[in-house]
């Protein structure tokens, strides 16, 4: 039998294994169930395949979303693994092909969909064949308290009746609260599981919150040409305004919902996927099932709903472990949007979830340590020196007063009305609504007219956030008392804000282009030319040639020999004996180009 940490260099040319993926693969070797929870882009997949290439027979994996077995089996097979997987899309012949290959014990690993254990067809040959394990990737597509429940999950279980009994079932997923968890456990009869969670830190990524009230023009501080970027946007109708805004720049941007038709929508993420486009502009529609591991940046364009929809999507940056950002854009607008959809809405726990991420934007403290301690962990660090707040700076502002002066305001308008309106007659705008509402003759009329519209917004955002203020209505938004808003009337309460110093532009993107070592941009940019052609060659998205750690590396290693290929992150024997030639040409000429 293959040793496990010499298929890990031979096939996947890593050098050693991430934090539990050692200790799940010897417990699935063991034959014992396994649960792993590890954040995205953590490493779950490794954790199968290499008991799979390791053991005996074939592993059954399933896997929710075509275009994820898709990349992964690719992946596989330029790595020398034997590989398959089966879907509704492909013709009777292919898949009667795959079958054959499979009862004969051709593959390592056969990936399927859970929907393709309701075929009789497909079960009779499952029981023909040598089956040493079940692997479920995003097993929380089980749980119905999951966010993305799948009903033909629950037809797994019955797997185990068509198998041999010593056969390990390993679940793996993303995100489990404690409910969606058990549920796992239960639901897929996993027996004592040797269960892994996974430190939810992804040290590669830079994190960002940069407040602004010209999203539009903000973004394009951080939108560059190369590397891949998503931005996700809260609604359609931003998704398309964004989209036309960077198209219109003659960016190469594409753009995902659910409102575009499936051809076009498929097409959309292909040219995404095969870097053809390299901006994606969507809603959070997009990327489940994205396994593209040269994201480089995941920009919010607006605030989300909570922080595991936050994590998760800003997750999509820098799968691979190279330096990539997180940045979430982000207004007191944003806010007031948020409260008002959650109203409307009744998911339990929504607001205390929007207070929480609210307060993600707005802390002055370490954001990758809000994170951690969101998700239950402790962090290591008081401050990871490597997110905006940790780079940046704050002040503390007293707003006692300032918020009396908006509470009365508010009092006096009837608590009829929303934040601009409010703002208006606070700062003493002169115009038709507040003449025809007499507006202008209340006492509060231009008491705030030194202070700039956007901090009065802030404030009133801070009040919602701190439950001083509510918003209800039916058609739009309206600011109204709660219970506590008299303390703040009469002085019981003192407030203070964290406001964070905005960083001059120039500094702020200095700082957030982070890179582990020095390496020759140019070399970098003529491997990726390669990159791109050779995956043109196989017809499949350039990560699976190579990732862009490894051309990274390559373009800092400067290997010369097969052995020091090898030595390249992410190159293995079959990536080097297809690939190591043309590569080193590339980088010895560069090298030759730049010593003259
Ligand atoms: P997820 O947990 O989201 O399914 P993947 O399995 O897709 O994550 O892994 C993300 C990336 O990390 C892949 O490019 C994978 O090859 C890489 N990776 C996994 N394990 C290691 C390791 N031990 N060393 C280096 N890279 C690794
Ligand atoms: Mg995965
Ligand atoms: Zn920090």
């Amino acid at each position: 039998m293959k040793k496990i940490d010499e298929v890990l260099k031979q096939y996947y040319g890593y050098d050693s294994f991430r934090p539990g993926q050692e200790r799940i693969i010897e417990a699935i070797m063991n034959g014992q169930d396994v649960l792993g929870i590890m954040p995205t882009g953590g490493g779950k997949s490794l954790c199968y395949q290499i008991p799979a290439i390791c053991m005996e027979g074939t592993s059954l994996v399933i896997s929710p979303l075509i275009s994820l077995m898709k990349d992964q089996v690719d992946t596989l097979l330029t790595m020398g693994v034997r590989a398959g997987y089966i879907n509704s899309q492909m013709d009777m012949a292919t898949y009667r092909a795959t079958m054959d290959k499979a009862m004969f014990g051709y593959y390592d690993l056969l990936y399927i969909a859970p929907e393709r254990l309701e075929s009789e067809y497909f079960l009779n040959t499952i029981q023909q064949m040598n089956i040493n394990l079940v692997a479920v990737d995003e097993a929380h597509c089980i749980s119905q308290w999951g966010q993305d429940f799948r009903p033909s999950y629950q037809n797994i279980p019955q797997l185990k009746d068509l198998i041999r009994l010593d056969v390990p079932f390993a679940a793996f997923t993303a995100t489990a609260t404690t409910r969606v968890k058990e549920d796992i456990i239960r639901q897929l009869k996993l027996q004592q599981p040797y269960t892994y969670v996974a430190s939810f830190d992804r040290p590669n990524l830079y994190f960002s919150v940069i407040e602004t009230k010209k999203k539009s023009q903000e973004l394009f501080r951080y939108i560059e040409k190369e590397g891949s970027t998503i931005i996700y946007c809260n609604t359609r109708k931003n998704v398309e305004a964004v989209y036309h805004s960077l198209v219109k720049k003659g960016l190469p941007a594409t753009y995902y919902h659910a409102g575009i038709a499936p051809e076009d929508r498929n097409q959309n993420q292909e040219d995404f996927i095969y870097d053809r486009k390299t901006i994606m502009v969507a809603t959070n529609a997009f990327g489940m099932g994205i396994d593209k591991s040269n994201v480089r940046k995941v920009i919010h364009y607006n605030m989300p709903l909570d922080m595991e929809s936050y994590y998760q999507e800003a997750g999509r940056a820098g799968r691979d472990g190279a330096p990539s950002q997180a940045v979430l854009l982000y207004s007191s607008q944003d806010i007031i949007t948020n409260t008002f959809l959650i109203e409307q809405g009744n998911q339990p726990n929504a607001k205390e979830k929007l207070t929480q991420i609210t307060s993600y934007c707005k802390t002055g403290k370490c954001l990758r340590s809000y994170i951690l301690r969101y998700f239950d962990e402790t962090p290591t660090f008081q401050e990871c020196e490597h997110c905006s707040n940790c780079d940046g700076e704050t002040e503390i502002i007293d707003v006692t007063v300032a918020s009396q002066k908006i509470l009365s305001c508010i009092y006096r308008m009837n608590q009829r009305f929303g934040t601009g309106m409010v703002t208006d007659v606070l700062r003493g705008k002169k115009n038709e609504r507040i003449r025809q509402f007499q507006f202008d003759k209340l006492s509060t009329y231009g008491i705030m007219a030194d202070t700039e519209e956007y901090l009065i917004k802030d404030i009133i955002s801070f009040l919602i956030s701190e439950g001083h203020l509510a918003l209800s209505g039916d058609k739009y938004p309206i600011l109204t008392f709660t219970t506590t808003s008299p303390h703040v009337l009469t002085g019981k309460e003192i407030l203070s804000m964290v406001r964070k110093i905005r960083e001059k532009p120039q500094k702020l993107i200095e700082k957030q282009t982070v890179t582990e070592t020095e390496y020759d941009v140019s070399l970098f940019e003529k491997l990726r030319e390669l990159r791109t052609k050779k995956a043109q060659e196989i017809g499949k998205p350039p990560f699976v040639v190579f990732t862009d750690r490894s051309l990274i590396d390559m373009a800092v290693r400067l290997p010369k020999t097969d052995e020091e290929f090898l030595e390249v992150h992410g190159v293995g024997e079959s990536k080097r004996t297809t690939y190591g030639d043309e590569f080193m040409l590339v980088i010895q000429q560069h090298v030759k180009g730049r010593n003259e």
